[in-house]
């Protein structure tokens, strides 16, 4: 088994590089506005945090620039070619908007981009459109997806599951299927900033929808994996085991590579304005990076370490046989308990049952 604790350098850092968007989606966790703050990171201070990310390896985190919308950033694409040259994988996830042009995914292309992802929360423009409470918005996903696919760039498309888009997953398999997808990643809503206007499935519509998702993965033209819902890990365990299949063809290795990661294990969060969190939905601050190192805080604020220990998680998180490999979503239990260490309350997992 590999080693699933992330103590010196986290495997992924989001990035909030701006809150400005010009879409204004009902579910924005960064409850996007239109206009650049006053207190982002200048571009000087962006590129000396890459420089501590780079130096903080081997192995080297991959950096997401996010938002917001990261093409808000006029220096999006000088940040991605620094980052590049000091070695870092680096993706961008820029909203949906008639800004994502022909010339911008090319600059992108050619300052070294790793993937790129782009939202994609129903499969006709009614449902999406009215998912993200912004019309047009499916359009310009498509032209865009287009775009970065016949750029060569891998696109990966990002797709909330709440109880308003889980009856139309199957359809939007297909389109991004169609788009020339790479990887489908599921985000298992919770429910904070302007998230908390959409309905979370309840614990058994999640494990329905986990165990959908486990028993296509393997047929689908591009890889699936989960935000904030780890416990896919566990569904997949226990439905590759039941089939007597657990390691015998090599399929798990895209799920293996996650193992273990999850929110300040694996997982760091940059917001725009510097502070450093465990995630984008996990909003409590561990330092910032214009006091300290970002590789500093991951690895001694007490937080991060907290998170990096499942054996003292609560609840059904904490006695668990999968608490290693999955941990349950440190940010949902934030959200449901006021307590970062909690259970995951979207797990249908008895620890007690199974034992
Ligand atoms: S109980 Fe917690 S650790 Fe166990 S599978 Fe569920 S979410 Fe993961």
């Amino acid at each position: 088994m590999r080693h699933l604790v992330f103590e010196r350098t986290p495997a992924r850092v989001y990035w909030e590089l701006t809150r400005a968007c010009d879409l204004a989606c009902r579910h924005c966790r960064a409850e996007a506005m239109p206009e650049r703050a006053a207190d982002e990171l200048t571009t000087e201070e962006c590129e000396r945090v890459l420089r501590e990310l780079a130096g903080a390896g081997p192995p080297r985190p991959h950096v997401v620039f996010t938002g917001g919308d990261p093409l808000k950033r006029p220096d999006l694409v000088e940040l991605v070619k620094y980052g590049v040259g000091l070695g870092l994988g680096v993706s961008v996830a820029p909203s949906a908007t008639p800004a994502l042009t022909h010339d911008a995914v090319e600059a992108l292309k050619r300052a070294g981009v790793s993937a790129m992802s782009l939202s994609l929360d129903g499969s006709s423009p009614a449902r999406h459109d009215g998912i993200r409470g912004v019309l047009g918005c499916f359009g310009w996903t498509l032209v865009g997806a287009q775009r970065i696919v016949n750029a060569g760039i891998p696109l990966q498309i990002n797709t909330l599951v709440s109880a308003e888009t889980e009856p139309d997953l199957e359809e939007i398999a297909k389109v991004v299927a169609r788009l020339g997808a790479s990887r489908w990643s599921l985000f298992f809503l919770v429910p904070v900033g302007r998230g908390r206007t959409l309905c979370p499935l309840s614990a058994h519509e999640s494990e329905t929808t986990l165990r959908w998702l486990a028993a296509h993965a393997g047929a689908w033209p591009f890889t699936v994996t989960t935000t904030e819902a780890p416990h896919y890990r566990r569904v997949m365990i226990e439905s590759r085991l039941a089939a007597g299949l657990w390691g015998a063809d090599g399929r798990d290795n895209g799920v293996a590579r996650s193992f273990g990661i999850r929110d300040g294990n694996g997982i760091m969060f940059i917001a725009a304005n510097g502070d450093v969190m465990p995630s984008g939905f996990l909003p409590l601050v561990a330092g910032n990076v214009r006091d300290a190192e970002a590789t500093d805080i991951y690895r001694f604020a007490s937080l991060f370490r907290s998170l990096r220990t499942p054996e003292a998680f609560h609840g059904r998180c904490g006695v668990c046989g999968f608490r290693e490999v999955c941990g349950g979503s440190r940010a949902r239990a934030y959200a449901a308990t006021g307590d970062p260490m909690g259970e995951d309350p979207l797990c249908a997992h008895d620890p007690a049952v199974a034992s």
